[in-house]
């Protein structure tokens, strides 16, 4: 799962985008209005978290020219805990709100949830037959026996689970699990699928030669 974070203050951007990686999200940020505009336009993020005091462009603006053109789901960040603040981000097409300080258990609590709710699921739990994942402990079992998987064969098939039935391209999953800190490993998502594979069943992922891969 990939995350935008647009923020201008530098310590709380730097903690922020840290604390995500910690939690297994590719993180990509921006500092300024404009930049976040750019790369939320241009980019496939599973989930947004935009200040809205910000230099060049603020957070409304980036809100409403985004919504012209996608319908990424956004956690907008304010220093005021106002109602009418969260009235008018609502409107424009938040998906969510929070006032700073905020917890951050919290906000990964709430992307969760927004993530979630862009897949269509009212729950935590994805069941693919004998396989479960839980989303919020990050547990895969089969046949309730516990999985072990690396973080990301875990963001793999959390991913692919949350677009299943649907063919994703090996450029998706690049753009999804990877962000602006990785270098780009084109061999190894065969190798994550492969392993997955021997994990959790031979035909757990389907290969769509020359489409992607699936889950059915
Ligand atoms: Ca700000």
């Amino acid at each position: 799962m990939k995350i935008l974070i647009v923020e201008d203050e530098p310590d709380l951007l730097a903690g922020l985008a840290r604390g995500l990686r910690e939690e297994e999200y590719a993180v990509d940020t921006a500092a300024d209005g404009e930049e976040g505009l750019y790369k939320a336009s241009n980019s496939d993020y599973d989930a947004i978290v935009l200040d809205v005091l910000l230099p060049r462009l603020d957070g409304w603006m980036v809100l409403e020219r985004l919504r012209e053109k996608k319908k990424t789901p956004v956690l907008m960040l304010t220093a005021r805990d106002a109602a009418r603040d969260r009235v008018r981000g609502l409107d424009a097409g938040a998906d969510d709100y929070m006032a700073k300080p905020f917890d951050f258990g919290e906000l990964l609590a709430r992307l969760r949830a927004l993530i979630r709710r862009s897949a269509g699921l009212t729950r935590n739990r994805i069941l693919l037959g004998a396989v479960a994942i839980d989303t919020a402990s990050r547990q895969v079992t089969r046949g309730g026996e516990p999985v072990p998987l690396t973080a990301r064969e875990y963001a793999l098939v959390e991913f692919l689970a949350l677009h299943r039935g649907e063919v994703v391209t090996r450029s998706d999953l690049y753009e999804h699990l990877f962000d602006e800190n990785d270098s780009t490993l084109s061999n190894l998502l065969d190798v994550h699928v492969s392993n997955i594979r021997k994990k959790l069943g031979a035909d757990f992922i389907v290969t769509r030669r020359g489409f992607g891969y699936c889950i059915e």
